[in-house]
């Protein structure tokens, strides 16, 4: 364990691996060792306590009351809304929508901005490499608006065919959809390029965060980013809760996304008037305790440092490479220069479902299939793979036993 203490940079991964209750256990009746972040994270301590202190001592519904736990509430909310902010480097608290996540963000847009600026014969860029989140709201638009979808195409390596995307946009781009990094092979994409390129024709970006937002430095100023989109949850927080960046100029031309309580200044039935942003996206009571825990996982990144744990995070990424690719038969999906630390792989005559299983018999947790990248399995003539996916929390020693199991399994699968 003397490893993990000295770590990357002072990175103490054995203490941060005490903060996380759910890793100590036994699945199987073998230690847990968990590779499935990039579905979701495990939750530290702080997190899960914010979220019990909230429900014990002072749930109470938010910006409406006088009342003390109204208002220490409201209060807790709305730092969440500062630090992510901060987080992403928006310029103001205005520009961050709280939503139930990624998948929530990229809908909202596509039923606001989409739903406005798109017109018949429009265009919008999507890429082969995007979750289907990022993939569907684009077709409902698309077909309720005659528009078109374009499709970025990706490499053997698993990167973006950037000519061919500038080859794509045009005059007729009003939207162009990609992900910062890409949850089934861990691309990471050349998203400041990508943005620059789409606004030379004046079109709007928006990037799907929800892999980068544990791995990667998010600046959305310095990105010129219009719409950047997140999950608590990828990061160490909550599940139902996220968010949506967007630049000021784009929130308050839009119009609403839901309606309801909060998103109103004055209603009547002459006529009702929205509240200002980021209100007027926000209909209805939110995930209060969530959001507020989600507080706490963005103080455990900030704590840790993003720098060193994607450092620490590479490090796993170039050992568990290095360990699977000298399995005879195995197979990597996503050689990309710069990935996060997701490895795919299939191996030769073993379904992918099989190997997940025999793992979870030794207490390992990857998942299996087609990571909600139909279109991106279908581009490389796979049904899916086996995704080991890691997090700070992970170690070498776990890595290890995964190998050594997959190891086992080939042999027992062959003879
Ligand atoms: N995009 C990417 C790249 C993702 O990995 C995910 C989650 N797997 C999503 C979007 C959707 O995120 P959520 O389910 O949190 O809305």
């Amino acid at each position: 364990m003397s490893e993990l203490k000295e770590g990357v940079k002072g990175l103490n991964v054995e203490a941060i691996r005490k903060m996380f209750p759910v890793l100590h256990q036994e699945v199987n009746g073998k230690p847990l060792a968990y590779f499935d972040n990039a579905a979701t994270t495990q939750k530290p301590e702080s997190v899960i306590k914010a979220l019990d202190e909230y429900y014990r001592g002072y749930n109470a519904n938010i910006h409406r009351g006088i009342h003390t736990l109204a208002e220490k509430a409201t209060k807790a909310f709305e730092v969440t809304r500062e630090s992510i902010r901060a987080f992403l480097n928006a310029e103001s608290r205005e520009e961050i929508i709280f939503t139930k996540g990624t998948t929530e963000s990229i809908n909202l847009v596509a039923a606001t901005y989409g739903r406005q600026e798109v017109k018949k014969g429009d265009e919008i860029i999507v890429s082969e490499l995007e979750h289907h989140s990022n993939i569907v709201p684009w077709q409902l638009l698309a077909k309720e608006k005659e528009a078109t979808i374009k499709v970025i195409p990706v490499s053997e390596a698993g990167e973006l065919d950037i000519d061919a995307y500038k080859e794509l946009l045009s005059d007729k781009t009003k939207l162009v959809a990609v992900n910062h990094a890409s949850n089934s092979l861990g691309t990471i994409n050349p998203i400041e390029e990508i943005i620059r390129e789409a606004h030379k024709v004046g079109a709007k970006v928006l990037i799907d965060g929800a892999q980068a937002s544990a791995h990667l430095p998010i600046d959305v100023q310095a990105l010129d980013a219009d719409f950047y989109a997140i999950s608590a949850h990828k990061f160490y927080g909550p599940t139902g809760t996220g968010a949506l960046y967007g630049k000021r100029e784009l929130l308050e031309s839009m119009p609403p996304y839901q309606g309801g309580g909060e998103m109103i200044k004055d209603v009547s039935f002459d006529g009702t008037t929205y509240n200002d942003i980021p209100y007027k996206f926000e209909a209805g009571t939110p995930n209060i305790g969530d959001v507020i825990a989600f507080n706490e996982a963005i103080k455990f990144v900030n704590e840790n440092g993003k720098d060193a744990m994607a450092a620490y995070e590479s490090e796993l990424l170039a050992y568990g490479t290095k360990k699977l690719e000298a399995i005879g038969g195995l197979r990597i999906v996503g050689t990309a220069k710069n990935k996060v630390s997701v490895i795919s792989f299939v191996i030769d005559g073993i379904h992918p479902f099989d190997i997940g299983q025999m793992l979870d018999a030794r207490g390992i947790a990857v998942r299996t299939g087609h990571h909600c990248t139909q279109p991106l399995m279908d581009r490389f003539g796979i049904e899916g793979t086996v995704r080991a996916s890691f997090a700070v929390y992970n170690t070498k020693e776990e890595i290890d036993r995964m190998v050594d199991g997959i190891d086992r399994i080939v042999k027992f699968m062959s003879k």
